[in-house]
């Protein structure tokens, strides 16, 4: 096993590519930054499904696929189990943990779009801090709340809705004075389990806030999985040596 695609588009993804040498690659969907300093090559874009996932293998003579997305990128994540199922070689995930809820947190799990809705309900100020869903739905903002959407790409204010664009970590300080700012009765969140965004919660939690937490969605089961960068790194440094590569 000497050639790897690495699946990525989050943190810990990169800094595993950061130690991946040239013969491997790391591909990316091209929604953000695309690194210019890795030693390994990078690719950016989308495969055309499962299929031209498979293809890619193929051609690329790819010996394992590891799947490093984020976990609500459902998509990837389903047409990398079966691309690497047709190509035959083995599909290793990194599958990261997600937050999970203190005593005197009120966490509300909701499902989808509409029931994310319904659940806003009565509130008035919420936080939206799930990525650029709600952008699509600014026109339906209800008469009694104003919206904030964090999220990459910024745009223009209006009269019912304030777009921030920011790329995490945010630090704790930083969490504690936007929510005293926008006066938010209600934080939107998925649960990323990520450090580099999980001070919201204790702010949420300092101020009495409501979080409503978009349900993760169903990953297929791989080859192996991982919950730690670290695990997955020595797994795939050991699989490497076993192969007779001595530069991973
Ligand atoms: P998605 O719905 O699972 O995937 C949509 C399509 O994007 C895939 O079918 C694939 O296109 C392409 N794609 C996704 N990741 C790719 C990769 N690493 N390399 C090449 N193509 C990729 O994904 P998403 O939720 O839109 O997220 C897109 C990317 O942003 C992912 O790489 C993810 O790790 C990252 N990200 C997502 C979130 C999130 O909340 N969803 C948050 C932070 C980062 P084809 O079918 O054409 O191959």
């Amino acid at each position: 096993m000497s050639r790897i695609l690495l699946l990525g588009g989050i943190g810990e993804a990169l800094n595993l590519a950061r130690r991946l040498g040239s013969q491997h690659i790391y591909s990316l969907a091209g929604l953000g930054k695309v690194p210019e300093d890795l030693a390994c090559q990078v690719r950016v874009g989308g495969f055309g499904g499962a299929e031209g996932l498979a293809d890619f293998i193929h051609r690329e003579r790819i010996e394992l696929l590891v799947d490093a997305t984020h976990p609500y990128a459902a998509q990837i994540s389903h047409n990398a189990a079966r691309a690497a199922e047709q190509a035959g070689v083995p599909c290793w995930a990194l599958r990261r943990p997600g937050w999970t809820a203190s005593p005197g947190d009120d966490w509300r799990e909701v499902f989808d779009w509409p029931s994310l809705i319904t659940a806003l309900g009565d509130f008035q100020r919420p936080l939206f801090t799930l990525g650029r869903e709600p952008l699509e739905h600014l026109h339906e903002i209800p008469a009694h709340q104003h919206w904030t959407v964090r999220c990459l790409q910024s745009q223009p204010a209006s009269e019912r809705a304030e777009v921030i664009g920011a790329r995490g970590p945010f630090s704790l300080e930083g969490e504690r004075a936007l929510f005293e700012r926008l006066n938010c009765d209600v934080l939107v969140s998925k649960n990323s389990g990520s450090a580099a965004t999980e001070h919201k919660l204790q702010v949420a939690h300092e101020r009495g806030v409501p979080v409503l937490v978009l349900q993760r969605p169903v990953l297929p089961v791989v080859d192996r999985e991982f919950a730690e960068p670290e695990a997955l790194w020595q797994a795939l440094w050991q699989a490497l040596h076993e192969s007779g590569v001595t530069n991973p």
